[in-house]
């Protein structure tokens, strides 16, 4: 795509990223395809291409207005165009640094402005947010069933094996998910511990920084990366092997600090190290893959539990990882039924079910409707943000896999009372 660069930007160094991509971009329109917001609203200015022109347009010295930024808006930063194109246009990049710009230059609402900071500050803050969550589990059974839906029950999160092995690892716990679903990292501390493997929270460590980023705020998302670096690399260096990620939307951030502090000369090192160390458990579970098959062939075969399992993007697209969430979870007895559209959004993203609650309804309906097409048990994936969405609305319990997983290792698994028969459930039910 031809480009002429405002002097403002020409010979920068965002510029001249700026400018790379858009020449990669051919104009070709694959992307709208796959695009969801696309296929939701069907109009060009929310597709990738069309939201490439109108930061091309910005970058070339056309004030961008409220329009501008209600497309900008409505992206899920989904990436999934990113996997769509031929070209391969960086399209999270531009949007990174288009939507910097628009932001500086159009001033949000006075209730809007508010809205976006009590979020960052309150999903942000797991003591705040789990203090919130609390009370209001405490009056759930009295809240009228659209604000209950929002709210999941307490949950117990089992046992976490104290540090016994050589091995260990790290895990970032994340802002929201210790307090709405801690069995999460429990889970995946009793799996690593069976394999020999100790999985340590490091307590200064906290919010990865991607609700700060993704709402603007790179100043405090890039304070997090530095807080979260000084807090694990004294771990690393003293034998740590990984920083292990349960959620795929922390994992993404993460194995992102090296670029984002790339000009960072007090940091950019240390947070390229940290990055090479990131992991998502999937990728640690199938590094141990052969480790992991002694502790269940000892067992008879395991009662196929059908499973629909949703792969969030920031997994599939961001961090391009697919097939071994599938891979561990058949190794051990799960069927999986076909999904189709599982390249698709949920509509989760972050804050975005919260800041953008009509689409993100159409594409949790949508979800939903094809997860549950095979008449699954059970509906597995891999992020806090698409476990809480699609529970919210749907009758089918949903899980994270490496609970699903734990669960297989467990000897008492297989005597467990099973859900009963999911024809009789509706979303939304
Ligand atoms: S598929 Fe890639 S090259 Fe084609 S319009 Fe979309 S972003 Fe541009
Ligand atoms: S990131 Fe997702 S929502 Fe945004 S333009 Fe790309 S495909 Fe569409």
């Amino acid at each position: 795509m031809q480009t002429t660069l405002a002097d403002a930007f020409r010979n920068t160094p965002e510029g001249e990223v700026v400018e790379r991509i858009l020449r990669s971009c051919v104009h070709c329109g694959f992307c709208l395809a796959t695009c969801p917001t696309y296929l939701v609203l069907g109009n060009e200015l929310d597709s990738p291409r069309g939201r490439i022109y109108l930061m091309k347009q910005v970058f070339e010295g056309a004030t961008p207005t409220a329009k501008t930024r209600l497309h900008l808006d409505r992206c899920l930063t989904c990436r999934n165009c990113e996997t769509t194109c031929p070209s391969g246009v960086e399209y999270g990049r531009l949007l990174d640094i288009g939507r910097h710009i628009v932001e500086e230059r159009v001033g949000r609402g006075f209730v809007e402005s508010i809205t976006r900071a009590a979020l960052k500050t309150a999903l942000g803050t797991p003591s705040l947010f789990n203090t919130a969550l609390k009370l209001g589990q405490c009056v759930r059974g009295l809240m009228p069933a659209t604000l209950k839906q929002r709210i999941p029950p307490a949950d117990d999160a089992g046992v976490w094996p104290a540090p016994r092995h050589a091995r260990r690892m790290l895990v970032l716990e994340g802002c929201v998910q210790p307090g709405l679903k801690p069995n999460i990292n429990a889970a995946t501390a009793r799996v690593l511990d069976r394999l020999q493997i100790s999985l340590v929270a490091v307590a200064e460590a906290g919010c990865c920084g991607a609700l700060a980023h993704h709402l603007n705020d790179s100043d405090a998302g890039l304070a997090s990366a530095r807080r979260n670096i000084d807090a694990w690399l004294p771990h690393l260096d003293a034998g740590a092997e990984a920083i292990v990620m349960t959620a795929s939307g922390c994992g993404v951030m993460v194995k992102d600090y090296g670029r984002l502090l790339r000009n960072d000369p007090a940091y950019a090192e240390k947070a390229a190290r940290v990055s090479a160390a990131t992991k998502d458990i999937s990728e640690i579970l199938l590094a141990e893959r052969e480790a992991l098959k002694p502790l269940t062939a000892h067992r008879s075969p395991l009662a196929p539990r059908r499973i629909a399992y949703h792969p969030p993007c920031t997994l599939q697209h961001g961090q391009k990882l697919t097939g071994g969430v599938e891979a561990l979870l058949t190794d051990v007895g799960f069927e999986l039924v076909p999904v189709a559209e599982k390249h698709l959004c949920c509509g989760a993203a972050g804050t975005y079910s919260i800041l953008q609650p009509d689409i993100a309804g159409q594409l949790k309906t949508r979800k939903l409707e094809h997860l549950s097409a095979g008449e699954p048990e059970l509906i597995a994936t891999a992020n806090i943000g698409c476990l809480t969405h699609l529970q919210s609305d749907s009758s089918i319990p949903v899980q994270h896999w490496i609970e699903l997983l734990d669960n297989a290792l467990s000897p008492s698994w297989r005597d467990r009372p099973r859900p009963p028969s999911s024809a009789t459930r509706a979303i939304g039910a």
